[in-house]
């Protein structure tokens, strides 16, 4: 079972505080969100499962945090100051103003599309013009129009920044090809339409890792990486049944891609068309040698086109087997924190009733990424052993795994509240506990309960949990 669509998620977020609408007290900022007490901590478990798998458990790959600000030309010599742009519409009928590329054509068969606004369905749109994503601002107190390099910009993707540190990694870590450089980081677009909750924002999170390889390894590669992929999804909750595979087409490929393939997951359920339930949860691109190329002082492009006379380096590299200087390819995995914590929880979004009739919540999170692992339950707060005993275990615990105390409610509520958010164990200290040293341990998807010495608990726990 599944989410039936975004809203249940939305709702759920604002109930049990993973996220919350930016700015709510001044009426919110379109499109913006917080992330609440739990939504920081599966945000994190997400980042960190990534991080894990990519930078600890293989041995190819390093990690980098760069600057959001970078010197302007970055942004030159990317390609991103004239080419990062969406095509902009306005309805004439309804004043929204539209991305072109994301709206229904009404002769899909004619050499002139009619495109139909998503807003009212009218026909009478403007020509598109390019609208740049990139979200400006000046450094110190010049301002741009007496100097141009006080201009800069919030990045729009992380990957700039390891390209521009590619030498710097690959002197110091002594690496040989492949290799990678990943990184985790806040990047910013000012989209022409952000929506859907968490899907599409102006602020937002990646997980980007550049994979350094000679140009005959690439395409492999890039078949590898989409395999690989698929498999951390999984790893994290993600049923294959709610992902797609997807090439882009020649005409949407980004200028400097080979091949892309995006990974979809079903963000919109509830669509009747299911080729529209699917959306881009991340993509897998084959960057080619354009980044470290572009980069590169000087670069030798027979065409002089990429002359590129304002960088210091040469970001090419000396095979010292063959002997031979190139530029590698690269290969791009590039994928959302917020998009990978929607799926995630639109994935693990359950209901069980229980004997009463009554529908309940279980969040069926992977232990690894739930907020709270195991949650402390005094079954009657009013006798004060048991409560002592109860933060005791609490306090006992923690320093293995996230555990909280509760005593807000009765029992019955308190179940049903970490059912919710995912806690996958919860522990009972009763009147028994007292005499027999030993506690009820509940869990979160069968409602099963065990008792367990104290003794033996965290333990007990681990295990279950791993
Ligand atoms: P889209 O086509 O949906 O705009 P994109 O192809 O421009 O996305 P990429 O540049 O490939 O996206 O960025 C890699 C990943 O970063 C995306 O797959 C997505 O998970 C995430 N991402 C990109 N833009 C946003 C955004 N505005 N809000 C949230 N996540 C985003």
């Amino acid at each position: 079972m599944a989410a039936e669509n975004i809203e249940t998620i939305v709702n759920l977020s604002k109930r049990r505080g993973f996220v919350f609408p930016a700015s709510e007290i001044y009426g919110g900022l379109g499109s913006s969100w917080d992330y609440g007490q739990l939504g920081v901590e599966l945000a994190n478990n997400i980042k960190k499962s990534w991080w894990n798998w990519l930078v600890y458990e293989r041995d190819d790959i390093e990690g980098l945090d760069s600057s959001i600000i970078q010197n302007r030309l970055v942004w030159k010599y990317s390609g991103h100051e004239d080419t990062f742009s969406d095509p902009l519409v306005d309805c004439r009928d309804c004043n929204a103003r539209l991305r072109q590329d994301k709206l229904e054509v009404e002769n899909a068969d004619s050499d002139t599309p009619k495109y139909k606004c998503s807003n009212c369905g009218s026909i009478n749109l403007t020509d598109s013009r390019p609208f740049n994503l990139m979200f400006r601002t000046t450094l110190g107190a010049a301002s741009s129009d007496e100097d141009p390099m006080a201009l800069a910009y919030l990045r729009p993707e992380t990957a700039q920044g390891i390209f521009i540190n590619f030498a710097n990694v690959l002197n110091t870590s002594r690496r040989k090809l492949p290799f990678g450089i990943a990184q985790i980081g806040k990047s910013f677009r000012n989209e022409v339409t952000p929506g859907n909750f968490i899907f599409r924002t102006r602020e937002f999170e990646q997980m980007e890792m550049e994979y350094f390889c000679k140009p005959e390894e690439a395409p492999q590669l890039l078949e590898d990486w989409v395999a690989n992929f698929q498999k951390w999804f999984a790893s994290i909750g993600i049923s294959a049944e709610n992902l797609k595979l997807y090439e882009q087409t020649r005409e949407e490929l980004a200028h400097y891609a080979a091949r892309t393939i995006d990974i979809l997951y079903r963000f919109f359920p509830e669509r009747e068309d299911e080729e529209k339930q699917f959306d881009e949860l991340m993509g897998i691109a084959n960057r080619t040698d354009f980044d470290l190329k572009t980069h590169s002082k000087k670069p030798e492009d027979a065409e002089g086109k990429r002359l590129n006379s304002d960088s210091t380096e040469d970001l090419s590299y000396f095979d010292e087997a063959t002997k031979q200087r190139f530029y590698p390819y690269v290969i791009e995995p590039a994928v959302g924190v917020n998009r990978a914590m929607l799926a995630v929880l639109m994935d693990a979004y359950t209901e069980k009733t229980n004997d009463k009739g009554e529908t309940r919540v279980i969040l069926k999170l992977k232990p690894e990424l739930a907020p709270v692992k195991v949650a402390v339950l005094p079954l009657a707060k009013n006798k004060p052993e048991i409560v002592e005993m109860a933060r005791k275990l609490k306090k006992d615990l923690q320093p293995a795994m996230r555990a909280v105390y509760d005593d807000t409610g009765g029992i019955g509520k308190l179940y049903a509240r970490q059912d919710e958010i995912g806690t996958p164990f919860c522990v009972t200290v009763d009147h028994e506990s007292l005499e027999d040293e030993a506690v009820t341990v509940r869990d979160r998807d069968t409602w099963e309960q065990e008792r367990v010495k104290v003794g033996e608990l965290k333990d007990y726990l681990q295990k279950r949990l791993s």
